[in-house]
């Protein structure tokens, strides 16, 4: 392919709302355009490797036995109406009306079409296990569009969901799943890591999020460089600090602390360290006020105290709940002797045992100090869980190393259902006893256009993107310096055949630019090889040819006629 005969856009300034690298180099670099917010065109660059990744993930599902279909982006609301989740979805769901005033979704996920799709195909035993799949556009109406193809409003995601007759089934189809993940992103050039996460309202379904560990990542991950134990924050446990068996304190007595609402604004005020505090907070749990306790330096986990308190919704209480439930407004609200004495209370369980507290005093501008947490309030031991976000230095709950925290980007995430989907629906089949029973289901995503970003993420330098050989829009770009010389533009020709026809690759870059301007874009676009072929350099002995990856000082002068071969070994790894 010649430069000239293709449509690139470099560009030389970044756009102005890119906050990551990524996101500044694919528009860059010309991958992809901006339509809006959150809404995205791939300019013919940008789709080269869109494709390639959509290979690759094609492959890999269809290696694993999976079969590929496609459903429809516009998915009719009855389908999500059979699991509720046409009313609990929430605002990311984009609805949309027909002509005839029904409503649709479009598709921000296809858990309800799949397994509506299983239930009218599959009949016996004979056909399972089962494994679909499609790679299709997902809307979302995300909060806050950001981060270029991260989180945009729509995305290409691969989606996959299996239909097993029993639990060992399923089990094995989630792992060849998982290990299908692992060659799917090795094979992208991405380092990406498997990280145990919550099942939501699955219960402890067994989930893992596929992360790339960076900077730039939306999710924190707890991490332990001892036993390898990897966990998103919402997931990740501590191991307990020992119950911190308190000396006998005073009777808990008031403090002023008059315009202070936050522990840290109390901790100032009073000279004191934050742990030295119990934060409270309330908390509405399927319509009733709780009240949860946490050591003044630590927040609530609000995954895990809504799975200990077994609640089906949980949001933080509006003021007047506040006020009500305690008699103070948040900031001085605490668990000894609360305006509703009924109030449910629950504590971290690293407060067991803890004495000598200073807690909120239920009295807007005073806090209580010398408060023992057994003697003082209604907590029993009952009511003690671990409810924080791990911190940087908490103990591996497997090996009691330290936990240090990363960034991680989420490119994807395997999931075991059980009967979630196929219960509402009655997906079943028959046995070999020809009883009817309801198939056992697992979902599998990728995020296929913010892998494609993840990796840019990965493999950047100050002067551009440095792409995996698999996934790059061309392998090889030909650096002509001299277009307007026959001979030298017939070397290039002839290197450009010679790699075609090896399956490599190969942008031309034919323009009458200078030779600065053309490097300048080939780092930018990042190129894995380049071949610069000139007159000078082809005077000097040869075509000078270069990885992305290596030093610039680098230099590899070959004769234009083992070009081609030279650049095939550095593909394939080996030494040139
Ligand atoms: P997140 O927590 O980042 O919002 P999610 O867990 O809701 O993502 P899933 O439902 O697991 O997303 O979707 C499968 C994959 O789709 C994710 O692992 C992610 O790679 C990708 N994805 C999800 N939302 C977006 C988005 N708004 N833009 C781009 N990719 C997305
Ligand atoms: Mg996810």
């Amino acid at each position: 392919m010649k430069w000239t005969k293709t449509l690139i856009q470099t560009l030389r300034e970044n756009p102005g709302d890119a906050e990551i690298d990524s996101h500044k180099l694919l528009v860059r670099a010309g991958l992809v355009r901006k339509v809006a917010g959150g809404l995205y065109a791939y300019l013919p660059l940008g789709m080269r490797t869109l494709r390639k990744i959509q290979q690759i993930v094609r492959e890999e599902m269809d290696r694993a036995g999976a079969l590929e279909v496609v459903t429809p982006v516009l998915q009719p609301s009855e389908l999500w109406r059979t699991t509720g989740r046409w009313d609990t979805m929430g605002p990311n769901m984009f609805k949309v009306k027909d002509r005839g005033e029904h409503d649709f979704a479009l598709g921000p996920t296809a858990e309800e079409v799949f397994t509506d799709m299983a239930k009218g195909v599959v009949s016996s035993y004979r056909q399972l296990p089962l494994t679909i799949y499609q790679i299709q556009w997902k809307f979302r109406d995300e909060t806050r569009p950001r981060f270029g193809l991260m989180r945009s409003k729509e995305f290409l995601m691969k989606d996959a969901y299996s239909f097993d007759a029993d639990a060992d089934g399923a089990d094995r189809s989630y792992w060849n799943m998982y290990h299908a993940y692992e060659r799917i992103f090795a094979r992208c050039g991405l380092k990406a890591v498997p990280v145990q996460a919550d099942g939501g309202d699955m219960g402890d379904s067994l989930t893992h999020e596929f992360h790339v560990l960076a900077d730039a990542g939306e999710d924190g991950i707890a991490w332990c460089e001892g036993c390898g134990y990897a966990a998103n924050l919402e997931k990740a446990e501590r191991r307990a600090d020992a119950p911190s068996a308190g000396a006998p304190c005073a009777e808990p007595s008031e403090v002023a602390t008059p315009g202070a609402k936050t522990i840290e604004q109390v901790a100032a005020f009073m000279g004191l360290a934050a742990d030295a505090f119990v934060k409270s907070l309330v908390y509405v749990a399927d319509g009733k006020p709780v009240m949860v306790c946490v050591p003044g330096d630590r927040d609530v986990n609000d995954v895990k105290l809504k799975r200990f308190l077994g609640a089906k919704s949980l949001a933080l209480a509006d003021f007047d709940t506040v006020l009500a439930a305690t008699g103070a407004n948040a900031g001085s609200v605490g668990p000894v002797k609360p305006a509703d004495a009924s109030l449910r209370i629950v504590a971290d369980v690293s407060l067991k045992g803890a004495t000598g507290r200073i807690v909120g005093a239920n009295k807007d501008g005073f806090h209580l100090k010398d408060v023992d947490l057994a003697r003082d309030t209604s907590l029993k031991d009952a009511d003690f869980a671990d409810l924080t976000i791990v911190k940087e230095g908490d103990l591996c709950p497997h090996c009691g190393k330290p936990i240090v925290i990363k960034r991680g980007i989420e490119v994807g995430q395997v999931f075991k259902l059980g009967t979630k989907y196929s219960g509402a629906f009655k997906a079943t089949y028959k046995n070999d006893k020809l009883e009817e029973k309801v198939m056992i289901m697992g979902c599998y995503g990728v995020g296929v256009s913010r892998t494609l970003q993840a990796i840019i993420e990965q493999s950047h330098d100050k002067d551009g993107i440095v792409w995996p050989a698999a996934v790059a829009p061309y392998q090889v770009a030909v650096e002509l310096l001299d277009p307007d010389d026959a001979t030298v533009a017939k070397i290039a020709e002839d290197i450009e055949t010679a790699l075609e026809a090896a399956g490599v690759d190969v942008i031309v870059d034919d323009r009458a630019e200078r030779p600065g301007v053309k490097f300048k874009d080939a780092d930018l676009i990042g190129f894995p090889v380049r071949v610069v072929v000139g007159a000078k350099g082809l005077a000097n002995g040869g075509v000078e040819v270069k990885l992305r990856s290596e030093d610039k000082s680098k230099t590899r002068i070959v004769p234009p006629d083992s070009a081609a071969s030279v650049v095939r070994s550095l593909l394939q790894g080996e030494p040139a």
